[in-house]
């Protein structure tokens, strides 16, 4: 959550901040801001409620410097507003800050440091650029001073500090949040995620946590804790510019469902073989064989994911798969097995709510995979292992390619493991097979968009609420379908287990209310088309997404048959399409909906 930006040492420093700032959009649009400055140059100050775009519009041409900093926000602490739009200046003007994440002892800083000071905003940033001049007043040297305010911190941040006295220099810390230093040649910037300044440089410089760094034109030196130089090697990004345009697509989340077929061809290639065998690393392989229980720990999506992860693994593996939401494993651990394997997953690699726990897990030295689809990230480089989804970059603050490629790749290990283990169920499964007809599914279902975007107003144009329902793996995309159909449309959505609806909620289910049964499973197709009947008796306008062998004329979708294991690869496909559509006919932004962003970097 939340952009940041820095550059120093170019002469368009503001353009090199806006077009970052605009990159960085999908990680928090509440508001807006940039600090500008160099040597013998006038300062400028530009900040704006709302979007890149607003904040553009309010930038003159005589907004330039050299040296400079940026930040899009997503409020943890202040409502959005200008006063309370990032970059803060302490009120000596000296000192401009922005910051990523949440500082936790903010209100014991302002009574133990503050009391003399004005503030103008309720944010909790404010408080940290107040108490580094409180120690430069004290007489410390700017570093001194920021070093000092580091140690009274607690909590999570990013920081890009900037003396207005002395602009040769950015100064720059973190603590759980992502951030980057991006080397060049006679310039170096700044920026939460490599995509910022991939058009400045490919050249990033990893910061660990606890680290400070002295970012100037010419060079970094970055310190630990203890003050201690450290030398880092700079890592090349395995990242295109083009991989982060939307070229002809109305929004990204359009450009992304239609990624999905080349997703899953590119997971056939990397992690299979010519004969069609998973191939994951042996280490990996070994560790998960010799557990008795997998734990999945991931939120939103990825959470959902891993409830159909847990499927394929069970059947394949024959190890018990338990699914956590991190939010609440954390602080309310269940009871270990004797060998349990934990595997993350993380679209971004950065989810602080799935860290937290992956911290703990470290502490009693339990092994971890994380999935991720950001090599280098938070979560990879402290799990154990990791397995990259190759989804390539996902923009739309709605995730649809990550979830499949999470379930693709959680697929793959479930066939390494299973192979391992000798087990007839997996021997039995060409994954590789599997999942290039899974692709040319997903091809034949995407070419269905003007359909199922007609259907969506016959359905969805008018209705506050809406169900999905299934059963197994079709109740686990059911809560995948509403939660991508809330985020974005913002009609209140549902994914229940079909045969729990009467067990109450039932109750709500209205003349016209829309209900989408998804059955790909011959076990329960009869059960599940029960249900919608019981929904259809008290007035619910049903929508059947079925797979051919079990599909009935009347059913409004039908999709190509795949194996059975691998169905939700397919049936989440329509889904996502009826929430896209489902925003559009509203009139939403659909790749930045309100009160959300990507990479949920606080807890
Ligand atoms: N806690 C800070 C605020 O609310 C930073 C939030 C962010 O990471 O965008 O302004």
């Amino acid at each position: 959550m939340c952009g940041i930006v820095g550059i120093i040492g170019k002469e368009n420093a503001t353009d090199i901040l806006v077009q970052g700032l605009e990159k960085l959009e999908y990680r928090g649009y509440d508001s807006a801001g940039i600090f500008v400055t160099g040597k013998n140059k006038e300062d400028h100050l530009v900040k704006s409620l709302g979007r890149i775009a607003d904040l553009q519009s309010k930038i003159s041409s005589e907004v330039q410097g050299t040296v400079g900093i940026g930040h899009t926000r997503w409020a943890t602490h202040g409502k959005p507003s200008e006063r309370n739009a990032h970059p803060h200046t302490s009120s000596n003007q000296q000192f401009i800050l922005v910051h990523n994440g949440v500082i936790e002892n903010f209100e014991e800083i302002k009574q133990e440091f503050l009391q003399n000071k004005q503030l103008e905003g309720e944010t909790d940033t404010e408080i940290v650029v107040h108490l580094i001049e409180c120690f430069a007043e004290a007489g410390m040297a700017t570093k001194e001073a920021f070093k000092k305010a580091l140690t009274v911190i607690k909590g999570s941040y990013a920081f890009a500090l900037i003396d207005k006295n002395d602009p040769d220099t950015i100064y720059v810390a973190k603590n759980k949040s992502p951030l980057l230093i991006g080397l060049g040649d006679t310039f170096n910037v700044i920026c939460s995620d490599a995509m910022a300044m991939l058009a400045e440089t490919n050249h990033f410089v990893e910061i660990a946590d606890g680290e400070m760094v002295i970012v100037k034109a010419d060079k970094i030196e970055i310190e630990d804790e203890k003050g201690n130089l450290v030398y880092r090697e700079s890592y090349e990004a395995q990242l295109d510019l083009s991989d982060i345009e939307k070229g002809t697509y109305p929004y990204y989340m359009l450009k992304e469902i239609d990624d999905q077929p080349t997703v899953m061809r590119r997971i056939i290639q990397e992690y299979t073989n010519t004969v069609g065998d998973a191939v994951i690393d042996d280490k990996i392989i070994g560790k998960i064989t010799g557990s008795d229980r997998i734990y999945v720990v991931a939120c939103g999506t990825s959470y959902n994911a891993g409830w159909v992860g847990k499927a394929i693994l069970e059947k394949m593996t024959k190890i018990p798969v338990e699914v956590h939401l991190s939010s609440e494993f954390g602080y309310n651990m269940p009871l270990l097995s004797e060998k349990p394997f934990f595997i993350f997953l993380s679209q971004s690699g950065e989810t602080a709510d799935s860290r937290q726990v992956l911290v703990q897990t470290n502490e009693l030295g339990l092994p971890s995979l994380t999935l991720t689809n950001v090599a280098g990230s938070t979560l990879s480089r402290e799990a154990d292992y990791t397995l990259l989804l190759h989804a390539g970059p996902e923009i739309a603050v709605a995730s649809t390619k990550a979830y499949t490629a999470q379930i693709a790749v959680l697929a793959v290990l479930a066939k390494a493991v299973g192979d391992k283990k000798g087990n007839q169920s997996s021997l039995e499964f060409d994954i590789a097979h599997e999942l290039s007809v899974i692709a040319a599914v997903m091809e034949t279902i995407i070419d269905e968009k003007m359909v199922i975007s007609q259907l969506v107003e016959d359905y969805l144009s008018t209705t506050r609420n809406a169900f999905y329902i299934g059963r197994g793996v079709d109740y686990y995309v059911s809560m995948e379908a509403s939660l991508k159909l809330k985020e974005i449309s913002y009609i209140q959505a549902e994914g229940f287990a079909a045969g729990e609806l009467k067990h109450g909620t039932i109750a709500l289910i209205e003349d016209g209310t829309p209900v989408f049964g998804i059955i790909t499973d011959q076990k329960t197709a009869a059960h599940t088309r029960g249900n919608l009947k019981e929904v259809e008796s008290r007035g619910a306008h049903n929508f059947v997404i079925a797979l051919a062998s079990l599909a009935k004329e009347t059913d409004q979708l039908i999709i190509p048959d795949v194996h059975p294991l691998l169905t939700p690869l397919v049936s989440i496909i329509p889904t996502q399409l009826i929430a896209y559509f489902a925003t559009l006919q509203r009139g939403y932004d659909v790749d930045k909906p309100r009160n959300l962003a990507k990479s949920v970097t606080v807890e």
